[in-house]
């Protein structure tokens, strides 16, 4: 891709300075420790070329990135018959409420707010124990990005275990309409750990690829899943990505994405690139604020934008 690696690095130094850098996630007290002057970048081209500047190398913790792979891994074993136990529309609420379920018989709207993404965790652990279930996501995590040193942060989990009433809250509440077949427990511990893994943005970039070229990982050739099934998850990022700050994203960036609270955004041009920012100071929605910034720059200098230049 003409003058990749030119604005890559371009942008990086424009985020490393800038003042606004937005407030880093506290609710999960272990993800209060990121430094928010942190900033990186990496972009994988078809050719299988990464262009990546600033903090490209450092893990952090990928939080709600990680949906987008366990959505992956459900399909694959329930196929379409997972949306009967999730929706997906745009909530447009906050990433962790409660007030549609209620109205909606306990089924969330998409499975990239927290309630749905404990119901699609809940389908992977169907069958298995938790220790099984989680070793699944992240053996998929390390093939994807063909790096077997991508770990879970068992800190960043333990403190979530003991703070995230508001998802126990869910779990619960989900439950109790038997949305939720395995104990809650079990549920949210497979959650809180796969929400813990921590990755680079390079990393996360190529773990991406697949989704960037038709479901198959373009470096190995190996058909990850279906192109139907690639193109379908791509539209939920899009419209479901950023939670109540996906119609901004559409709007400024114009591609399918997924943001975490820990700061990361995975991006995807399809047919081009796998993208992966990473900025741990959020904006009112809980999505990385120079993380959106600087994608917003690169999809208009290198006129990357699904809807057009
Ligand atoms: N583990 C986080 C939570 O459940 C994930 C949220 C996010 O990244 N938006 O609150």
């Amino acid at each position: 891709m003409k003058d990749l690696d030119r604005v890559v690095a371009e942008i990086a130094e424009e985020m490393r300075t800038r003042p606004d850098r937005g407030r880093v996630a506290d609710y999960i007290p272990e993800l209060a420790r990121a430094d928010a002057s942190a900033f990186g970048i990496a972009v994988v081209d078809a050719s299988g070329h990464v262009a990546a500047a600033g903090d490209c190398d450092a893990p952090f913790s990928i939080q709600s990135i990680s949906k987008v792979f366990t959505l992956t891994l459900a399909l694959g074993m329930v196929g379409d018959r997972l949306w009967s136990r999730v929706g997906r529309e745009p909530s447009g609420s906050r990433f962790n409420s409660i007030v549609q379920l209620e109205n909606e018989h306990g089924i969330p709207r998409n499975p990239f707010i927290n309630a749905g993404a404990i119901a699609v965790t809940d389908t992977i652990l169907n069958g298995h124990q938790p220790r099984e279930a989680l070793g699944e996501i992240l053996r998929f995590m390390r093939f994807l990005a063909d790096d077997n040193q991508i770990t879970i942060d068992a800190a960043v989990a333990a403190s979530e275990q003991r703070t995230g009433y508001r998802n126990m809250a869910l779990a619960n509440y989900m439950k109790s309409f038997g949305v939720i077949q395995n104990p809650v427990n079990f549920t949210l511990g497979v959650y809180f750990h796969h929400c813990a893994i921590a990755m680079s943005c390079r990393q996360l970039a190529m773990a991406g690829r697949f989704l960037a070229h038709s479901g198959r990982n373009p470096a190995t050739g190996y058909q990850v899943v279906q192109p139907e099934r690639a193109r379908r998850i791509n539209a939920v990022m899009l419209t479901c990505g950023h939670y109540d700050g996906s119609g901004e994203f559409a709007y400024r960036v114009g591609l399918p994405g997924k943001s975490g609270v820990g700061g990361g955004i995975l991006a995807v041009v399809p047919g081009r690139a796998s993208i992966a920012v990473w900025s741990p100071g959020l904006d009112d929605s809980g999505n990385s604020h120079l993380g959106r910034i600087a994608l917003e720059k690169l999809t208009k200098r290198l006129g990357l934008s699904i809807f057009g230049l």
